[in-house]
């Protein structure tokens, strides 16, 4: 009964999707959907957005039927690298990305969050070698109850998501 729901949820939000993409569409480019509301800016700061001179479309807490509110970024012109999915994971972990082509979605996926982030999070611990010598920054991800924790590989302390400070 439980997964009959779900399953109904999952097309009723996929159909709000298609209308979306109908009414504001892009015809090459990158939708970011599923941000955790409040977080779009995150990743608009991540994507480097306030330099880019293309159609960029934020919305902020839209109505999700899985996410309650959710924020959506989409950008003409534009794919992402795999560091870009890699911090947005980060900040974002529900985030689903389309990769839109002449209008039609040719690639959907989860962002997912890799074993270990190299050069993308900050350690503040003063007494980091990462603060004191021009090394590249390393975290271990780690997951407890759900949640995430990035473990610093030379100093092993340990951040929450609302803690980290991204590069
Ligand atoms: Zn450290």
């Amino acid at each position: 009964m439980a997964d009959k729901n779900n399953l109904q949820k999952d097309d009723v939000e996929n159909e709000a999707e298609k209308k979306e993409i109908k009414i504001n569409p892009i015809k090459n480019g990158v939708v970011i959907d599923h941000i955790s509301s409040g977080k779009a800016l995150s990743v608009a700061k991540i994507l480097n957005i306030e330099k880019y001179s293309n159609l960029v479309t934020i919305g902020l807490n839209l109505s999700s039927s899985k996410m309650g509110l959710k924020d959506c970024i989409k950008i003409e012109g534009r794919s992402l690298s795999n560091y870009e999915l890699n911090k947005i994971a980060i900040i974002a972990p529900d985030a689903t990305v389309s990769m839109i082509h002449e209008k039609k979605v040719e690639d959907k996926f989860k962002v997912k969050l890799p074993k270990e982030v190299k050069n993308a999070i900050k350690c503040n611990n003063p007494n980091c070698i990462t603060k004191v010598q021009n090394v590249e920054t390393r975290f271990n991800v780690e997951e407890d109850k759900s949640m995430c924790y990035f473990r610093c590989f030379y100093c092993e302390r340990i951040y929450s998501v609302d803690e980290i400070e991204l590069l």
